[in-house]
């Protein structure tokens, strides 16, 4: 029987996911169906078990919904409960199963398909919403030398900290505290790409051979990596492969296949 997945949202018609996962199932035989859920604002709870009712096996969750999939799950992995914050749900056995896949997939894409050493790197994390809860964890697996996070809102920077300065060097500031630092890795995790913005960055922060990583995706040269372009950045990236990467460990979660990653981000970047 044909399984069915969905990704749940609001709005959602934005979503790659369905076109990712149509290609995932496509290229490894697996015998799913994939939809695009959008629940009322106030609807979530009610969309989920709707879907459920209807034998769903899984969902994807989009904004604004991860922290009300992270308190639906009945149970959860270590990295959703440290991120608080679901972007996977599962349903099997009449339990639902919640993890955070975006973490692994900014990590895999950063070392595996663009080959930065996370380990030997002082990371510069922009943000401190949920992305940037959401790869934290997974970043400091192993270590860095150094994770630096900066945030508009000062206080949520350190709360971050507070909550992640056990497992390496994580250290919250504010933008103007930068100045005078290099970083290996610029993560922009903050939202501003999408309103055409850049968080308020000093110049000469890109160490030689940096990476300059903006996790919006489909947007182009965004204010941020082009503003890491002329102040020297070695490799610039957007969140396609992040977001095919993501997707992949999803997939892998609920049929225990992994994909391949590789044609389908060239696919979504060739689309533009
Ligand atoms: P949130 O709304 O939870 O957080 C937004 C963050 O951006 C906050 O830290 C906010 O600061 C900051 N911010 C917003 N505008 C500005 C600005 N002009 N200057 C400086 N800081 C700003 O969003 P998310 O964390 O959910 O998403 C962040 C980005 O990550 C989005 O672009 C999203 O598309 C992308 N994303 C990509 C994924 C992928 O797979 N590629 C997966 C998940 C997210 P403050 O706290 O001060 O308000």
């Amino acid at each position: 029987m044909t399984d069915l997945y969905a990704v749940i949202g609001n709005p959602v018609s934005h979503s790659k996911s369905p076109l990712i996962h149509a290609e995932f199932a496509r290229q490894t035989g697996q015998d799913l169906r994939y939809e695009a859920i959008l629940a009322p604002l106030d609807g979530f709870r009610e969309a989920v078990w709707k879907f459920e009712q209807q034998r769903g096996k899984g969902l994807n969750v989009t904004i604004p919904f991860k922290h009300d999939a992270w308190l639906e799950a009945t149970k959860r992995t270590e990295r959703a409960e440290l991120a608080q914050a679901v972007n996977t749900l599962k349903f099997e056995d009449g339990e639902v199963l919640g993890d955070n896949t975006d973490g692994a997939g900014l990590v895999q894409d950063i070392k595996q398909n663009l080959r930065f050493s996370l380990r030997s790197g002082r990371i510069l994390l922009m943000g401190a919403g949920g992305a940037a809860h959401s790869v934290m964890m997974s970043l400091l697996e192993p270590p860095p030398l150094s994770i630096t996070i900066a945030n508009r809102t000062v206080e949520k920077a350190f709360l971050l900290e507070s909550r992640f300065k056990s497992y390496g060097s994580v250290m919250a500031c504010a933008y103007p505290d930068i100045a005078g630092k290099q970083f290996d890795i610029v993560i922009n995790a903050t939202s501003s790409s999408l309103f055409d913005e850049i968080p308020p960055l000093p110049p000469g922060i890109f160490a030689p051979g940096a990476l300059a990583y903006d996790m919006v995706y489909g947007k182009g040269l965004t204010p941020f990596l082009r503003f890491a372009k002329e102040q020297g950045a070695a490799k610039l990236a957007d969140g396609t492969g992040m977001l095919v990467e993501q997707a992949a460990e999803s997939f892998f979660l609920w049929r225990g296949v992994r994909p391949e990653t590789a044609p389908v981000i060239k696919m979504l970047k060739d689309e533009g």
